[in-house]
């Protein structure tokens, strides 16, 4: 079976080396590529087609609610899950994600036990 490919849209730099280790700690092995910004995260999107991106929301120059509705805009990418990361704890804002084409949501602080688990929930939901 062909790697799951996820993207990690992110511009930190801890939480970016944070994720990479979780997701490289598990037995499931994952092709992981990386985008600091929006407009490389749109550029790899397209030429890499991710099963999965982890969108930051908080990203310089484009937003990560601008990235997602760009990238469900994408008929190419319908296939790839986008899975909103965020800090935010307003309510509504998961639904704002939402709104913007986001397939699920992840809150930060990660949890670094559950969020193995929750990649796995996510990607289950792929294709379905
Ligand atoms: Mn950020």
């Amino acid at each position: 079976m062909p790697k799951e490919k996820i993207l990690i849209v992110e511009d930190n730099k801890l939480n970016l080396e944070l994720m990479i280790s979780i997701l490289s700690s598990v037995n499931e092995a994952y092709e992981i590529i990386t985008a600091p910004n929006g407009f490389k995260a749109l550029e790899l999107a397209k030429s890499e087609k991710p099963d999965l991106i982890l969108l930051d929301m908080q990203l310089p120059l484009i937003d990560g609610y601008e990235v997602a509705r760009e990238l469900k805009a994408e008929p190419e990418l319908k296939d790839s899950l986008i899975i909103a990361v965020t800090s935010y704890s307003m309510r509504g804002d998961r639904e704002k994600c939402l709104e913007f084409g986001c397939d699920g949501y992840i809150s930060k602080t990660i949890d670094t036990r559950k969020f193995t688990l929750q990649i796995k929930e996510f990607l289950k939901m792929k294709g379905k």
